[in-house]
């Protein structure tokens, strides 16, 4: 039996790798996006994570076309970098309602359907980020740091239920996200990365797709690094 997944922010980038490794799989996948047209081959919902409302309505269109939702990938994720002393509230409190209070508010309304059918699986993608630090971004490692909180508080409430919680912390992915950095910055982090190299998005989608399948159905509350050693440790 296909299940159904759905991908937040799965229209490009990490997101779209994730999308395409579970289609590759045989599940049923749908994805999120804000604008345009979802990619070809894919099925797409209208959906910002910061609109409590936006995410009621596309669960419900999932709903409708497939019934229920079985695994869900909060993935969506923005960065706005600034020193503290520069960075605004505006810069700050963004980045946290998108990608800690976004990543509730799918984890939510997800959660309402898989109680009902005594399963589910939930990956949030968080970032080596949260867990080792970077000047320029404390809105960014907060709300990343923020997800293994929530997801183990989440484990100890659905445990009982049959739906597993983990976390994914990919390190460095050369995706729309990180093109921003200089490339001075770009050759230090990979300087940093014990394997020398940055991570393909694949890569970090077949470390999902795996964490979510039935090979990984006593893995709950873990925090899986995906990031050549930049993180080890934490
Ligand atoms: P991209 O910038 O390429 O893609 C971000 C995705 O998130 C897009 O699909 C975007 O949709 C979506 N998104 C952003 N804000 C919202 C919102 N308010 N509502 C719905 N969707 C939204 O980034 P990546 O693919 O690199 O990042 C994906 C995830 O992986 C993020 O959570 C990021 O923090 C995390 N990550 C990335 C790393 C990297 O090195 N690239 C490293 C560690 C973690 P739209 O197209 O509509 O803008």
């Amino acid at each position: 039996m296909p299940r159904t997944v759905l991908v937040t922010g799965g229209n490009r980038g990490i997101g779209r790798a994730i999308a395409d490794a579970f289609t590759d799989a045989g599940d049923d996948v749908v994805v999120t996006y804000r604008s345009g047209e979802p990619p070809d081959g894919l099925v797409g919902v209208r959906c910002d994570v910061t609109d409590t409302g936006a995410v009621d309505r596309a669960f419900t269109e999932v709903e409708e076309k497939f019934g229920r939702v079985d695994v869900l990938v909060a993935n969506a994720g923005i960065t706005k970098d600034q020193l503290l002393l520069r960075m605004s509230d505006e810069d700050f409190t963004s980045v946290l309602d998108t990608n800690l209070t976004g990543a509730y508010r799918v984890t939510k309304r997800a959660v309402r359907g898989m109680l009902r059918s005594r399963h589910g699986r939930i990956v949030l993608i968080s970032s080596v980020v949260g867990l080792l630090g970077s000047p320029g971004q404390t809105n960014y490692a907060a709300s990343k740091a923020g997800l293994v909180g929530f997801a183990r508080s989440l484990v100890r409430e659905l445990g009982p239920r049959d739906i597993t919680v983990n976390v994914v912390a990919p390190g460095y992915v050369e995706t729309a996200l990180t093109e921003v950095l200089t490339p001075e910055r770009q050759q230090q982090i990979k300087q940093q990365v014990p394997l020398g190299r940055t991570a393909t998005s694949d890569e970090i989608a077949g470390v999902v797709r795996w964490v979510a399948s039935d090979e990984a159905a006593y893995v709950t509350g873990a925090v899986i690094p995906v990031d050549g050693g930049l993180g080890m440790g934490h």
